[in-house]
């Protein structure tokens, strides 16, 4: 890339969460494999971020590459409106023997977002044919579930990026954030906000909504098992439907295929994205079970209201296909627990820094929490010069590599983070 690639991309380029008259400089990269992508000048970054939880496999495989190139000889896309295909009903089939068993109808869609509209959508359609106008959700401060309004007015309302739309979001339920960490010993009284919200408001909620385990981009916050288990409880006892976005957490990330194992858990519609097609293509899927499919699909509307125009494309489902086998073919578990381990020996000794609030680790997921926010400039600027790719926001520093990290790249990763903070 030349020098006028970057001004034009400077000029005329939205980039995430960036200003366009102040932008945060850009890094071009021009190609990536394995672990590694490559600057134009040639210089290396080891990959700490899997391109934000998706590359599991890291880059440039072979098997997702042939993958690829070999449905785009037979179709790229076509409409899914009357028509199947072979990578769909494939992805489907895979998608409901890995989850649990009550979730067997699937809704492909585009993005991790839309995932999440759908899920609302399904709950919300649930509860009109069943006669009744249920119109709120309840959800956790300190959750993220996407950027399109549906999936902004379940996001944290005060803490969140979202905040600039207060007003012209819904108005909806917000449990405290659960305070009692992942090892921590069980606190009964985490579970007390969110139980007020539903004796008090049951009959409005539609669905309580929530990331299982891992509060991502809200905060990067990992919580005790014990608080999914009781909220499952607690939906079963009020009757209303449990919406787990395991968009970020879903295909091993935290140790278990599927966050809500954790817990023992089973949702009752569940969104998977991000990891789905290995970061090769943008996908995501919305399950539920027979009982609300059917109960959408005998409500007025007589079908459920969605229907995208890339519904189930046929290039991102045979990537999938490939990444999802390529997983369960791989010893993936030894692999996050190997990284988990390292993780603990390298990043948990920072946790007496004086400037670090608090270290957390589980799975593939190392976060270092500031006290103070970072100079995401000038930190980024420094990972890069270390050979390392780490993207830091607010307080956060944090690692989710792919999968395939070898020991002695993942210790560049966090002897830069550990270099970074003292
Ligand atoms: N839910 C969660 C938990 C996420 O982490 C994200 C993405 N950061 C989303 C939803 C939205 O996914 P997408 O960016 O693909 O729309």
């Amino acid at each position: 890339m030349t020098p006028s690639d970057l001004e034009f991309d400077q000029r005329h380029i939205w980039h995430p969460y960036t200003s366009m008259t102040n932008p945060l400089p850009t890094y071009p990269v021009v190609s990536a494999s394995g672990v590694e992508l490559v600057l134009s000048d040639g210089h290396k970054l080891v990959d700490g971020m899997s391109s934000w939880w998706a590359a599991i496999h890291g880059y440039n495989h072979p098997i997702l590459n042939e993958a690829a190139k070999s449905q785009i000889d037979k179709m790229s896309h076509v409409m899914f409106g009357g028509i199947t295909h072979p990578p769909a009903v494939e992805l489907c089939r895979q998608l409901v023997a890995m989850t649990p068993a009550s979730l067997e109808s699937v809704f492909l869609a585009d993005s991790g977002s839309v995932a999440v509209e759908v899920a609302l959508k399904m709950a919300l359609q649930y509860w009109q044919a069943k006669g009744e106008k249920r119109h709120r959700f309840l959800t956790l401060r300190q959750g993220y579930h996407g950027d399109t309004f549906g999936a902004m007015s379940v996001c944290d309302p005060d803490n969140s990026m979202h905040n600039l739309y207060k007003g012209y979001l819904p108005n909806h339920l917000f449990a405290d954030a659960p305070q009692c960490q992942f090892d921590d010993e069980w606190q009964p009284k985490d579970i007390n906000s969110l139980q007020r919200l539903l004796q008090q408001c049951h009959g409005d909620i539609a669905a309580v909504v929530l990331e299982p385990i891992v509060q991502g981009a809200g905060g990067m916050r990992i919580y005790h098992p014990e608080y999914l288990r009781q909220v499952r409880q607690l939906c079963d006892e009020h009757q209303i439907l449990l919406i787990a976005d395991e968009i970020a957490t879903g295909f091993g990330r935290t140790g278990k295929l599927f966050a809500c194992e954790h817990a023992q858990t089973e949702p009752d519609i569940v969104c998977l994205g991000k990891a789905l097609t290995g970061g090769y293509l943008t996908l995501s899927a919305t399950l539920t079970s027979r009982h609300v499919a059917e109960t959408i699909s005998q409500g007025e509307a007589g079908c459920f209201m969605h229907g995208p125009t890339f519904m189930g494309n046929p290039l991102a489902c045979a990537v999938a296909n490939a990444s999802l086998k390529l997983l369960s073919d791989s010893p993936w578990q030894q692999r996050v627990q190997s990284i988990e381990t390292q993780l603990k020996a390298e990043l948990s000794p920072l946790k007496s820094h004086h400037s670090v609030k608090d270290v957390r680790i589980l799975g593939a997921i190392g976060v270092v929490e500031m006290k103070q926010p970072v100079d995401v400039a000038s930190l980024q600027r420094y990972f890069v010069q270390r050979g390392v790719w780490i993207r830091p926001f607010g307080r956060l520093i944090y690692l989710m590599p792919p999968y395939i990290i070898q020991a002695e790249q993942l210790s560049r990763l966090t002897n830069a983070i550990t270099d970074a903070v003292n």
